[in-house]
């Protein structure tokens, strides 16, 4: 049945009392407000009115309006509704089921009511999940300092939470896990309306009381398992609860919640994260990210392993080396072979895991099951042979259970069904009662056949045939030219135009045999299967280890396989702050060129030393890829990657901040100047001497000296103030005279060659500041005409002659070199006001007479409003 607008709903409804399905509907749908409501009405989930207009959009299908009122409806067939379900919930929207429950009454309106909201973050359904992220639902409540945040990942059973100290780590945090749906307490207020885009839900007080909270915890984790502060109970009680009110189901696989601070990782904010196309790239999607270029992971647990660890940099260095040294031994083995096959046979292992443990799975998941821990048996074969730390801890984890694999080969048929209500789940030979029910129904049917071929002997109907259907069992049937032959002991049953249905007593026996061995047997499957389901949970533990570890297998052999591939280096990474680097490349913009396109250039930073780099050259020149291939590269070192140069050493960098190109943000209604500003306000707190601060074109989107100005002064307060390293590429060539005044700036630029009036790009960075801007010739080469080109020649030389004062120092510097007292005084006071000011401090007031001191003040007074 295809979903339609329910025309034949229509009239129904009309032919029931119609304002009372209508009122039915309604004081339903009050009690789920923020959940699509999927309304039973007979074969069909209808959605009305807003929801109906919702859904339509979504699930691309019609909506029509109820003749009478004009109510917008649409409906979907119960039988097939999963999939739009999972559609509805991949868009964020939670929905609610309300079924019919009969009565036994034939007339009046029958009772309804919500059997389950299925929401987001509560769900394991392969059709809703994407295979390679996670799946959070997070929890938020405030704590006495900050805030408290937990997370659960109920497809695989991770369970984290932490503490932030105010709402801008907090939101970054949230931004950073990517929840599916956030639960809040009533007391977040308008922080929790700045979670844009996502699914929330605020639960009242009752969810978040510690006790109950702290009494949810050991009820599921034994007491003494974790021992939380209240605050973080509460955010994980809130979790808890609420996954067992929606998931509905056992939640065995739940790990117990882990904490962990969001400073143990390297910090990279959201606006950087998107501006350096970390996970996914400037158009929404993975395609062109970093991690689209390292992900080469087999397996869906390797490609969240890849993402979250991209996210997560460390900044532990034993940490790092652990992963180095495994990406080493890798980068020279086979990785082809044997190891290749296995990790592409497991498949999802850790959300099969996740479904068996929540006894949610079917057969078919079963037998992946049985599948993926044979796989994870050879790999643990294959990694028998290395000797670096990290894998050999991932290959003693893999633990291919060969017991529970032996039980479900045993249990299962060789192509189990996909639910367990079809049938042909248990393989003959396991359990005799099976067994013997099988076998009945079996039997009965031979005895039919049996049947079938006597009758037609002795009514000499050679045609005669015994049928089944759903509506009327089992019975003969007999064409109507032969039915004057019909014994007499038979019954009829129906009549058809060509042909007459019967049945006899010794059919009817028959039928009531087979169809009792059949629902008998399907019984006995189910629970025989659930028996099953029970006993390979009761592994959940070493499952869901084994499950973790081949993720992190896969992902560091991703990555060798990268770094041999690309040819990255394992970076030398040390306790200092000096960050150098050979021959670097943008890891993304080098694997869409040509081998030997992307010039590679090489960056030399030391917060003592070279503190501030200011890279000045043109635009296009290439300033803002050497920018974000140093971020890039950083990332990856502390990810525990190889890197895309010929040698890299660096010390742990703690937080990396961009303000790269200028993008108006229209959406909050903000120009490009004060979103440029906004970032720049958030990047000046919490520098450290290990930050590392990349800036691209500040002070763009204004005025040319307003632009230039705070240019200065900003490049001036991050010398003086911070010994973060700073890469600070701007088109104001003005500024490299920084480099005069200040120690620790060093000028940096693009090559550029001129040739015969055109530039040409080398994409080289050398030592030095750019003599000009090249912005005349840049727009030479985007196709300006010659006239206008010629006129902003001159008009740039008439703007060129005043820059630099008598003494051959840039004006704009002036301020510093006469004392800052005076340039105070500059900035304060006009000429006029000057020349007043002059004659005040030379007037002496006992020299005078009262109207010649009121002619002096009256004359100051024009002096500075200016009149004459
Ligand atoms: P800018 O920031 O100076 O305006 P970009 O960094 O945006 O310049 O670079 C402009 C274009 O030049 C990029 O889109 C890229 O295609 C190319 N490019 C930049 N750096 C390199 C490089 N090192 N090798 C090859 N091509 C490059």
């Amino acid at each position: 049945m295809p979903p339609r607008a329910g025309a034949a709903i229509v009239a129904a409804i009309v032919a029931v009392k119609t304002t009372g399905l209508i009122a039915q509907y309604l004081s339903i749908k009050q009690k789920v407000a923020d959940a699509i409501l999927f309304f039973r009405l007979g074969d069909f989930y209808e959605m009305f009115f807003e929801d109906a207009e919702v859904a339509s959009r979504i699930l691309d299908i019609q909506l029509t309006s109820r003749s009478k009122e004009g109510a917008p409806l649409c409906g979907v067939p119960y039988h097939s509704a999963e999939p739009y379900i999972a559609r509805l919930l991949k868009a964020g929207h939670k929905v609610a089921i309300c079924e019919q429950t009969p009565t036994g009454a034939s007339r009046g309106l029958m009772p309804r009511q919500i059997v389950r909201i299925i929401t987001p973050g509560t769900v394991n359904d392969e059709l809703v999940l994407s295979a390679d992220e996670k799946n959070y639902l997070s929890a938020v409540v405030p704590a006495p300092e900050g805030f408290a945040l937990a997370s659960v990942d109920v497809s695989t059973g991770e369970f984290r939470v932490t503490q932030l100290g105010n709402s801008a780590s907090l939101l970054e945090e949230i931004r950073r896990l990517g929840p599916r749906e956030v639960i809040a307490a009533p007391q977040l207020g308008e922080i929790a309306g700045r979670l844009t885009g996502l699914s929330l839900t605020r639960l009242d007080d009752s969810y978040w009381e510690p006790e109950r909270a702290a009494e949810a915890i050991a009820l599921r984790f034994g007491p003494p398992s974790v021992c939380l502060p209240p605050a973080l109970a509460a955010a994980a009680g809130a979790a808890l609860l609420y996954l067992q009110q929606t998931f509905g189901a056992e939640l065995g696989h739940l790990r117990p919640p882990e904490l962990y601070q969001a400073s143990q990782y390297l910090q990279v904010d959201e606006v950087s994260r998107a501006h350096l196309e970390l996970v996914v790239s400037s158009d929404g999607t993975r395609k062109g990210s970093l991690l689209s270029v390292l992900d080469q992971t087999r397996t869906a647990a390797g490609a969240r392993t890849l993402a979250s660890w991209l996210l997560y940099p460390l900044l532990d260095i034993d940490a790092i080396h652990r992963r180095q040294d495994a990406i080493e031994e890798l980068f020279d083995a086979d990785l082809g072979g044997a190891i290749s096959a296995a990790l592409g046979r497991i498949g999802d292992l850790e959300r099969l895991v996740g479904r068996v443990a929540s006894l949610k799975a079917g057969p078919r998941d079963c037998l992946k099951l049985r599948l993926a821990l044979e796989a994870a048996g050879e790999l643990k074969q294959a990694f028998g042979g290395f000797r670096s730390a990290e894998l050999c801890r991932c290959a003693g984890e893999i633990d291919p259970l060969p017991e529970v694999a032996g039980q479900i080969a045993a249990a299962l048929t060789d192509e189990p069904p996909m639910a367990v209500r079809d049938g042909g789940v248990i393989r003959p030979g396991y359990h005799p009662g099976a067994d013997e029910l099988r076998a009945l129904s079996l039997d009965a049917r031979s005895v039919i056949a049996r049947l079938e071929a006597r009758e037609r002997e002795r009514t000499g109907i050679g045609s005669l045939k015994v049928r089944y259907n759903q509506v009327f069992g089992y019975y003969l049937e007999i064409t109507k030219a032969h039915l004057e032959r019909a014994p007499a002991d038979y019954e009829r049953k129906q009549t058809l135009v060509g042909a007459e249905r019967f049945t006899t007593p010794e059919l009817k026996e028959l039928e009531r045999k087979i169809l009792s061995a059949e629902s008998g047997l399907k019984e006995l499957e189910a629970e025989l299967f659930l028996n099953l389901l029970r006993s390979v949970a009761a592994h959940t533990e070493a499952l869901a280890r084994t499950a973790r570890a081949v993720g992190q297998l896969d992902c560091l052999v991703s990555l060798a396989q990268v770094a041999r591939r690309r040819g990255y280096v394992r970076p030398i990474i040390n306790n200092g702050t000096a960050l150098t680097i050979t021959d670097g490349r943008h890891p993304v913009l080098e694997a869409n060129l040509k081998r030997g396109e992307f010039v590679p250039n090489d960056l030399q930073a030391d917060p003592e030393t070279r503190q501030l780099l200011l890279i000045t050259g043109p635009n296009m020149a290439g300033k803002s890829t050497y920018l974000r291939q140093v971020a890039l590269i950083v990332i990856m070192a502390q990810a525990g990657s190889f890197v895309s140069a010929t040698q890299a050493t660096m010390g742990l960098v703690d937080r990396i901040f961009t303000r790269i190109g200028a993008r108006d943000d229209l959406r909050r209604g903000e120009s490009t100047f004060m979103v440029e500003m906004r970032e720049t306000a958030r990047l000046l707190s919490g520098l450290s001497d290990r930050s590392l601060l990349l800036l691209d074109e500040v002070g763009r989107g204004t005025s040319t000296f307003d632009g230039l100005a705070i240019a200065w002064s900003l490049a001036e307060y991050l010398h003086d103030r911070t010994r973060a390293t700073i890469l600070f590429a701007t088109h104001f060539h003005e500024l490299t005279d920084l480099a005069r005044e200040r120690p620790r700036v060093k000028n940096l630029c693009m090559a550029v060659r001129e040739w015969g009036g055109d530039v040409v790009f080398l994409r080289r960075v050398i030592e030095g500041a750019a003599s000009r801007s090249y912005g005349i010739e840049v727009a030479k080469l985007a196709g300006l005409p010659e006239s206008l080109l010629l006129r902003a020649r001159e008009i740039l030389n008439n703007l060129e002659q005043g820059e630099l004062d008598a003494n051959g120092m840039p004006r704009l510097a002036r301020g510093r070199q006469r004392g800052a007292a005076q340039a105070r005084q500059m900035d304060l006071f006009t000429p006029a006001e000057k020349r007043a000011l002059d004659e005040l401090k030379a007037l002496d007031p006992d020299r005078l007479t009262p109207i010649e001191a009121l002619n002096a003040l009256n004359r100051l007074g024009r002096e500075v409003r200016g009149e004459k």
